[in-house]
């Protein structure tokens, strides 16, 4: 089960987009020097219970909604998210992961628009330096697009 430690608009996650981020507890990745360490833990609210609360509060104001983290990545996390992915498009808004984890597009994350991919590693810094490992894939004709540049800007 996913859990939340909060949500808030933001346009910095995806560029000239105005994202509903979802701050998802429990990131496993245990970056060092984490922005975020309060998420190393599990707590927060269920996100199952309060999904389509939180989607109809704040959905003039925002294009896509951002997840941010995946959970402990267990099955049914990724399962629950895919639900919420098909709901999102469903309602006319797209959908984001930033997942921490330095993998590819893996087959489960196809039903999302954006993914970032790439853990945070200090030396080379966050995704908006050009010396970052961290990338943004947007999908386009099925097909997903680095388009990490747009933070260069
Ligand atoms: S993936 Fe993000 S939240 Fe998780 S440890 Fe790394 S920087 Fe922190």
């Amino acid at each position: 089960m996913l859990l939340y430690a909060s949500v808030g608009i933001s346009e910095l996650e995806i560029p000239t987009k105005q994202s509903l981020v979802i701050y998802i507890s429990n990131c496993q990745h245990k970056c060092k020097n984490c922005h975020t360490p309060y998420l190393h833990d599990s707590f927060g609210d269920s996100l199952k219970d309060n999904f389509q609360t939180i989607f109809n509060i704040y959905y003039n104001y925002f294009d896509v909604v951002c997840f941010m983290g995946e959970g402990k990545e267990s099955i049914k996390e990724k399962d629950e998210m895919i639900k919420y992915c098909k709901f999102i498009h469903d309602n006319k808004k797209q959908v984001a992961l930033y997942c921490g984890r330095d993998c590819y597009i893996e087959s489960w994350m196809k039903c999302f628009d954006y993914v970032k991919i790439g853990s945070y590693q200090e030396e080379k810094g966050p995704i908006v330096k050009k010396t970052s490992n961290q990338k943004l894939f947007k999908k386009e004709n099925n097909k997903y697009k680095d388009i990490t540049y747009m933070f260069w800007k």
